[in-house]
């Protein structure tokens, strides 16, 4: 017998491993942040001694969900302004509204608020873009969550900086007072193509080779935005990030809701990700992007919801439905974008991205125990004949259980272990009183 920390016996466990299987009856046999081994639940029991051991036998167990595009602390403006374009929304609404609310406490509040949904979500991992980056790692770690956080730049000033220079520059200091941090990462977020010009995209690009980090950015996320570059640079911004050395396989591009043909053979043959925000990108009619056409041509996709205020949830097994759904109806094919296939881009493909592959997406005996149990046990996931069609088209968050990061109990029977949700909730109350008042 082997001491262990924890062994989880579950009746159904779906590693997103090499050749999607679901084990019956296994178990997952954890010690400190790590995978010890996932074996018959049978042979566990005599080959384990742990100090915590759990009976799932309504459950399954999956990787935890992988956020991989967000804008954590927006959820306090979750529900402020619906139902209008982006170009409208962003300079009317929610730039003014950024600019007169957003500071350190805002971004404290909003993010923790934020956390606490996607852990009740099943989600242990976000790739955020934010103002205040150091907070958002700061409260990231505290609570238990991993996060990759990016070093947003823009070249106009805002709350966090007033130029290109001292974005990148604060961003930098972010980086190094997280480096070799178990849980948080940084990436470059320049916000977009026609937020931040040539010169400082050039820098980011070497910088984030320097620091061996990835660059997360929204890009031709509408055909506005397309036709709006075309008229000022002659270029469709793709074209123009190419010729900028931006488009590697270190570039997350975000939405792609716009792309012709020579564009995704740019994007097949650079080996760079794309992250998918299906339900932002209804929201407000931005368009599709083509995630079964990419997937076809072997580009790694991601999935993201963005920020809660262009969606508005934090909620990736809805995002999975959504995405799912909406890839077929784009394709014109039912057999595009599977559950499987969903769920891959959920987990593993969100690890790819960010570069983590080794360590999270997948449960894998080494990589990180970051783990999600899903109580298939209700009226809504009944009956049951194959457990990734319910995780991707039936079940929803209530159903997710216990979250486990690095091997840390980070929700328990629904309850958060880390966080406490009725201050959350009273402090966000508190800011939704001024905000809402004044608006
Ligand atoms: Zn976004």
């Amino acid at each position: 017998m082997t001491n262990i920390d924890t062994l989880l016996h579950a009746r159904w466990i779906i590693p997103v491993s090499e050749g999607d299987p679901c084990l019956v009856n296994h178990s997952i046999a954890i010690h400190e942040d790590r995978i010890v081994e996932i074996l018959p639940t049978e042979t566990a029991k005599n080959s384990y001694k742990a100090a915590v051991e759990q009976e799932y036998s309504q459950h399954v167990l999956i990787p935890g969900l992988i956020n991989a595009h967000t804008h954590a602390a927006m959820s306090l403006f979750r529900g402020l302004s619906d139902d209008i374009a982006l170009m409208d929304w962003l300079q009317n609404h929610i730039w003014p509204a950024e600019s007169k609310w957003v500071n350190e406490d805002f971004v404290q509040c909003g993010t923790e608020l934020a956390i606490a949904e996607m852990l009740r979500s099943g989600t242990t991992c976000f790739n955020d873009m934010y103002y205040f980056p150091d907070i958002t790692a700061r409260v990231a770690k505290n609570a238990g969550i991993r996060a990759c956080v990016g070093l947003i730049v823009l070249d106009f000033p805002t709350v966090w900086a007033s130029n290109a220079e001292e974005y990148m520059e604060k961003g930098i200091a972010v980086h190094d007072s997280f480096r070799n941090d178990d849980l948080i990462t940084t990436s470059f977020a320049p916000h977009a193509p026609y937020t931040v010009s040539d010169r400082p995209l050039e820098k980011i690009r070497s910088f984030a080779h320097e620091m061996d980090i990835p660059v997360t950015m929204h890009v031709h996320e509408t055909a506005h935005e397309v036709e709006e570059a075309i008229e000022k640079t002659g270029m469709r911004p793709l074209h123009r990030l190419v010729e900028l050395g931006l488009v590697s396989p270190s570039l997350l591009a975000v939405h792609m809701t716009q792309l012709e043909q020579n564009e995704i053979e740019i994007l097949a043959d650079s080996g760079c990700h794309v992250v998918h925000c299906p339900e932002s990108n209804l929201k407000l009619a931005s368009g599709f992007c083509p995630v079964s056409e990419l997937l076809n041509r072997g580009i790694n996709v991601a999935l993201g919801t963005d920020g809660a205020a262009s969606n508005n949830d934090l909620d990736m097994l809805g995002e999975m439905r959504c995405a799912a759904l909406v890839a077929k109806g784009v394709a014109a094919d039912p057999t595009a974008l599977p559950a499987s296939a969903a769920l891959r881009m959920a987990t593993i493909n969100g690890a790819r991205a960010l570069g983590i592959d080794d360590k999270i997406g997948s449960l894998e005996a080494g990589k990180n125990a970051d783990v999600v149990a899903i109580n298939m046990n209700s009226i809504e996931t009944t009956p049951l004949y194959d457990p990734v069609s319910h995780l991707v088209y039936s079940c929803s968050r209530e159903q997710v259980s216990d979250v486990w990061i690095a091997g840390k109990h980070a929700l328990k029977n629904r309850v958060l272990t880390g966080l406490d949700e009725t201050s959350i909730r009273q402090q966000a109350h508190e800011w939704s009183r001024k905000i809402g008042s004044e608006d």
